[in-house]
């Protein structure tokens, strides 16, 4: 293996601890480092791989981490929190975004026809109601509002002020923080994050009642003429409660490549869809036999995305960029950890504040899996099938665009013009992390986050090609894949 050691600035103590250590295998690490784009906790694999003909059966060739030098590969991690692992976390964004303007724009090359700009497209807010007063930052045409300046009563029942006069600082920590926490409906607010894909799966099986109510089509009538697609993604607000932003796409009785029958327009899409919301209802089953009536709250924003993605207000964020952001993110956005917990006393000894502890204590009693998350249960962006793309189809053409870049391929395949040849993977786990000095020449093969433009491609520079397993594979397997 060669490397370029031009393409690369780097200390050069972390190099020669790595020579003290493989030896002649140094460049090797380097290279797998770099395949992997700087990945801060990337798998260890040891393992061979098998080129067969696939008409004869015969081995063409063979390469095996036993005799090859460092004597093992690395896989990314492939982790999607920023906080976790940020490169990996960089190319989940960019997956994000493509898999989300795809079902904006359409790309041909991937499947997805352009006839789907021109479907009614909104982009939908939808929040979660009110638990009690926290403070809050609002900011209007006049600058920073007061927090509260109270309601009918000064303070609540527990002698706590409802009154703060604050303007508060876009990072001042109690933003979303309760006045009164014994007021505050922990229990409630805990229930409503841990229903919340229940509330959203009845609003897109109800939106096409609302839709044929204001069509005056019979729901029958309308589901002959009209599909619902779309793509969400969960944010934590300050408060520690979700709130879903969605794209939400009308398509023809066929799916993307038909156009939407029966009148559908994005103004019709829009009203259904704030009709929806102000609707539907899921009544659960709390703790202690309580009983409560999951709705979304009276904050709904729902804006027609122009032909360009954008869903404008001034805001001048692109809808795809918005939502591939809040996919990398997590819990820690709202106060949680960004990990499992599986020791209640975990949460008392947490650097948190007092809020996110009491609504994680809420979370932990509906269940601990969840109480990390203060009782979302994960799945941060999810899409209709028939949006568009897969992560998993944007993984397959980055895996393909590899293979072309494999040497050891590219000199198989010139050997064995007109075969079709079937490579043959086992590989077992054997470790998992970096040292300080692989982690010193990691950091040096980080790129810069920018955000890629509407017509970004997968594998275009920036999105560093690494090796060609993915990490929810089993610890031991053995695959076949044909090679383009
Ligand atoms: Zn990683
Ligand atoms: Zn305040
Ligand atoms: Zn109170």
């Amino acid at each position: 293996m060669v490397v370029d050691a031009s393409r690369t600035t780097f200390e050069p103590a972390p190099l020669a601890v790595l020579h003290r250590r493989y030896g002649a295998g140094a460049p090797a690490v380097v290279e797998l480092i770099r395949r992997t784009g700087g990945c801060t906790s990337p798998i260890r694999l040891e393992g061979e791989s098998v080129a067969f003909s696939a008409g004869s059966g015969a081995v063409l060739a063979r390469r095996s981490t036993r005799s090859d030098a460092p004597g093992f590969v690395l896989v990314a991690c492939g982790n999607r929190r920023e906080s976790r692992c940020p490169p990996c976390s960089e190319r989940y964004r960019r997956d994000a975004y493509f898999l989300v303007a795809a079902g904006l724009a359409g790309d041909e090359a991937k499947g997805v026809s352009t006839d789907v700009a021109s479907h009614p497209l909104v982009f939908a807010t939808f929040t979660a109601p009110s638990f009690g007063a926290v403070h809050r930052r609002v900011v209007d045409g006049t600058g920073v509002r007061r927090c509260r300046l109270g309601g009918p009563s000064e303070t609540c029942e527990h002698g706590a002020s409802l009154r703060c006069p604050e303007r508060h600082a876009q990072d001042d920590p109690l933003i979303g923080q309760a006045l009164c926490p014994d007021c505050y409906d922990y229990e409630a607010a805990a229930l409503w994050n841990a229903n919340l894909g229940a509330l959203w799966r009845r609003t897109i099986t109800y939106l096409p009642r609302e839709l044929a109510a204001l069509g005056g089509l019979s729901v029958a009538a309308l589901r002959s003429q009209v599909r619902v697609a779309y793509a969400k993604v969960a944010e934590f607000q300050a408060r520690g409660s979700v709130h879903i932003h969605a794209v939400i796409r009308l398509d023809g009785p066929d799916g993307p490549d038909t156009a939407p029958a029966g009148g559908a327009t994005a103004q019709r899409l829009a009203e259904a869809v704030a009709r929806t919301a102000a609707r539907v209802a899921v009544t659960v089953a709390g703790p202690g036999g309580r009983e409560l009536i999951i709705r979304w709250g009276s904050q709904m924003d729902t804006r027609l995305i122009k032909a360009d993605g954008d869903a404008g207000d001034g805001h001048g964020v692109g809808v795809a960029g918005y939502l591939a952001k809040y996919a990398t993110k997590d819990a820690q956005a709202g106060g949680g950890l960004d990990r499992r917990i599986r020791v209640e006393g975990v949460i008392e000894r947490s650097k948190i504040s007092d809020h996110a502890r009491a609504l994680m204590r809420s979370a932990w009693a509906l269940s601990p899996r969840w109480a990390h998350s203060l009782g979302f249960r994960g799945h941060f962006l999810t899409k209709a099938r028939r949006y568009s793309v897969t992560f998993a189809a944007l993984r397959a053409v980055r895996a393909d665009y590899r293979a072309q870049a494999d040497p050891w391929l590219a000199q198989i395949r010139a050997r064995a013009t007109g075969d079709q040849i079937v490579i043959r993977r086992s590989f077992h786990y054997a470790g998992s992390g970096l040292s300080p000095a692989e982690r010193a020449v990691a950091v040096s093969f980080r790129t810069n986050a920018t955000s890629p433009s509407p017509s970004a491609r997968i594998g275009s520079a920036g999105s560093r090609p690494n090796l060609g397993m993915p990490v929810s594979a089993p610890l031991h397997w053995s695959r076949h894949r044909s090679v383009p």
